[in-house]
């Protein structure tokens, strides 16, 4: 079946003024290394009207184009050549061995274009023989002169600026740029009006920037931030520490950061809070950073009797150095006696200031075992608890 919409992709450009040692269509715009290539590309995958996805590189970058669309199914990509004309004429030809009806042709440094552009370019060319997507001209126009300096004012009304896709009849654009040849012309639409083609603006959103200076690429990544799935992580933790009675020990049992008044007292290396002793190791657990023992090994006699506060708000600080937001703290403590209940406020305030967040965000629970086993026995504590880390880029 012959293709009816193919999506013509330049990405042969050398351009490398927006920094780094890459060619901006294949600097990565977040951390899992997305390229803007693979992201232009994405984009016209989405819209179910184009049958296909032909990109022109430049004959050196073939290592960065298999490493950019990854594992994308894609024709092979076309060479291109030493200007963005030929590379864009190196892909028509192409092209023509099975002609499409319509040509988008698109900036790989474009790579926030929305489906809605891209279907409303097609949509346009349901009418017209050629449409482009284009911004009207929003800031005031200077003239320079030669210092640097304004020699006059541009009346702005009625000028736009130029994007891409920039979408035609197949056959009709490829004619054109094969009469082209040979000139400097710097967009398709420009190839198309040299030929007497009427070409359609159609208005575009501020998104569809090209990546072409440093600036933009801080842009870009800060836009892939805005739009990328967060990072959520889960993590859980257990403990259980032994009971004992309090005697002349002196000591106070803790639960989750509060002294409650009890006969008895948690045996344990540190203060033995058996409620942040879990959280602890909740929250190392959602990052697969080890657990509490490695962190604040028993054998080490610095701990003994240490606050466990100090843990959580380690395994907490170690979150956030990371990017990491705690979404959510929530600790079940598992005993017969003492009764929670009366303390739980105090608890959560507590464990809501070691994690620096509002104490909406933390629960604290308690439940028994209906008498069941040892810690139904009184013999001991146990603790649940699950930590949920959010943050804005993947990593
Ligand atoms: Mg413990």
């Amino acid at each position: 079946m012959s293709r009816r919409i193919a999506a013509l992709i330049v990405a042969a450009g050398r351009g490398q003024r927006a920094g780094g040692e890459l060619p901006k269509q294949y600097a990565s715009l977040d951390t899992s290394g997305t390229a803007a290539l693979a992201r232009a590309v994405d984009a016209f995958r989405a819209v179910p009207l184009v049958d296909t996805v032909q990109v022109v590189i430049h004959p050196d970058d073939a290592a960065l184009y298999r490493q950019a669309v990854g594992e994308r199914r894609l024709p092979p990509p076309v060479a291109g050549g030493a200007t963005r004309q030929q590379s864009v004429l190196a892909g028509l030809e192409a092209l023509a061995v099975d002609p499409p009806a319509i040509v988008l042709i698109h900036d790989a440094a474009r790579p926030f274009v929305s489906r809605l552009t891209i279907a409303q370019v097609i949509a346009a060319l349901a009418v017209d023989d050629a449409a482009i997507a284009a911004a009207p001209v929003a800031d005031t126009l200077k003239q320079a002169d030669a210092d640097g300096c304004v020699a006059a004012t541009t009346d702005r009304a009625g000028l736009w600026q130029a994007q891409t896709p920039q979408g035609f009849r197949f056959s009709a654009i490829l004619a054109a740029h094969r009469v082209a040849a040979g000139a400097d012309l710097t967009d398709d639409a420009a190839v198309a009006e040299a030929a007497g083609i009427r070409v359609r603006l159609v208005p575009d959103d501020r998104d569809n920037f090209k990546i072409t200076s440093a600036t933009d690429l801080v842009r870009a990544r800060l836009v892939a931030a805005g739009t990328a799935s967060p990072d959520v992580r889960c993590g859980h933790g257990f403990d259980t520490h032994r009971l004992e009675p309090a005697g002349e020990s002196g000591r106070a049992l803790m639960l989750c950061g509060v002294a409650v008044p009890a006969p008895w007292i948690l045996l344990g290396h540190s203060d033995a809070d058996v409620g942040l002793h879990a959280l602890a190791d909740a929250l190392f657990g959602a990052r697969g950073d080890g657990d509490i023992g490695a962190h604040f090994p028993p054998s080490d006699p610095q701990w003994r009797g240490a606050a466990s506060e100090h843990f959580v708000r380690s395994a907490a600080e170690r979150c956030r150095a990371d990017g990491f937001a705690i979404a959510a703290a929530d600790v079940t403590l598992i005993c017969e006696q003492p009764r929670v209940g009366p303390y739980r406020a105090e608890m959560r305030a507590a464990v809501a200031g070691m994690l620096s967040i509002d104490v909406a965000r933390v629960s604290v629970k308690a439940t028994t075992t209906e008498g069941l086993g040892a810690l139904g026995r009184g013999e001991g504590i146990g603790a649940l608890a699950t930590a949920t880390l959010v943050r804005r880029h993947a990593g």
